[in-house]
């Protein structure tokens, strides 16, 4: 069964209530099934997500549901709001600069409160009890604003989700997937049904993106409750669906089918999958990713683009210095700190010292992994 739900959010001004679409398809049976929950345009500016979304629903319209799957085609009503100077902005709050996709709502401590002297040694009877003490303590938040509501009302509809994936794009990229550790290898069939190229390991990012407000308590109770066995029971994940401007209708639609058939392999949608693709390459640690900096301002002219081998001190790109100071080097050459896949770069072709031009996956570690690991 398909229903549409439409969420009104509170007001951030007197008159400009926006809303969220919530589509659900149930199964006909009484039997609970597992629950999956997708979601896209978190950042509301990354267009290939929306187009995903939308040929899912299509494939999801004729196919037969084993127990319940939440579909946000636009989970982001106030970022699709943000147009400015003919350019859609979306990805950070323009109240606050907050990134829409960090900062939500850490709910360990207060679960854990819930289920403390309640777990067994029975790990579904845990998972059971963990989902339902999670429902509730998001219920008793208390946002006071459009944003904070915002984030609140999706991780209502995530937190007891079996299956969650995070539609996103980067610039200009291959297909990436952003996990936590405790779900690999358990997860090798999604990576590889994406045709994902670099999948990104890490127990904690640093910026609580809205998968690990839906994972990391799994294995953060597991950790304070060594003795009770309490699995990674939320398969949350962000995927990157290449970048900003991959919009084609057979690879949009293509990446739908792919998570269509993932859904079927799981058990959650009839029908057979097709034969798992082989997985392209193995899981890397986020820690181990370059994210190769600009040292100097100027422009950029790239040598290398996603997809690229690279070995440590390849140049990946020039900046080019128009006015450089007596004594300056007018051209500086970008390298690689790793060995490793590029598999993004900026579309923007002007630097500013710091700025983020590339990122390379790497297996080995470049950072700690207590450093926040994400970029803005
Ligand atoms: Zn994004």
């Amino acid at each position: 069964m398909k229903t549409i739900e439409t969420i009104t959010l509170p007001a951030a001004s007197p008159g400009t209530n926006r809303a969220l679409t919530v589509i659900r398809y149930t199964s006909q049976g009484s039997t609970p099934g597992p629950k999956v929950y997708i979601q896209a345009g978190l950042h509301a500016d990354e267009a290939p997500g929306y187009l995903v979304a939308h040929h899912l629903t299509t494939l999801l319209d004729q196919a037969e549901v084993k127990g319940e799957i939440v579909l946000v085609p636009a989970a982001n009503p106030i970022g699709l709001s943000q147009w400015r100077d003919e350019l859609l902005h979306g990805r950070f709050n323009f109240a606050n600069s907050v990134n829409f996709n960090r900062s939500h709502l850490d709910l360990v401590e207060a679960v854990s409160r819930k289920v403390e002297g309640k777990l067994t040694d029975n790990p579904q009877e845990n998972v059971t009890l963990i989902r339902s003490a999670f429902r509730e303590c998001v219920a008793e938040t208390s946002p006071i604003d459009e944003a904070e509501s915002l984030k609140k009302l999706l991780l209502s509809m995530a937190c007891d989700a079996d299956i969650m994936l995070d539609l996103h794009c980067d610039h200009q990229a291959l297909v990436h997937i952003y996990m936590g550790t405790p779900l690999w290898p358990a997860a090798q069939d999604l990576s590889a049904q994406m045709g994902a190229d670099v999948t990104l390991l890490a127990e904690n990012s640093g910026g609580n993106p809205f998968d690990e407000a839906c994972s990391r308590i799994w294995w953060d109770l597991a950790a304070q409750f060594p003795d009770k066995p309490i699995p990674p029971a939320c398969l949350s994940v962000t995927i990157e669906l290449r970048g900003i401007a991959d919009t084609d209708p057979e690879m949009v639609s293509n990446d739908a089918r792919n998570i269509f058939n993932f859904l079927q392999r799981r058990g959650i949608v009839s029908g057979t999958a097709p034969e798992l693709p082989p997985l392209k390459n193995k899981a890397t640690p986020l820690t181990g990713v370059d994210y190769v900096k600009a040292p100097s301002p100027g422009i950029v002219s790239f040598i290398k683009q996603p997809g690229e081998w690279l070995r440590k001190g390849d140049i990946i790109a020039e900046i080019v210095t128009p006015l450089p100071a007596e004594g300056e080097e007018t051209v500086v050459a970008l390298r690689t700190q790793t060995d490793g896949l590029m598999f993004t770069r900026s579309f923007d072709r002007f630097a500013r010292p710091g700025k983020i031009l590339a990122k390379v996956a790497g297996k080995q570690p470049l950072r700690d992994d207590d450093e926040n690991l994400l970029t803005l």
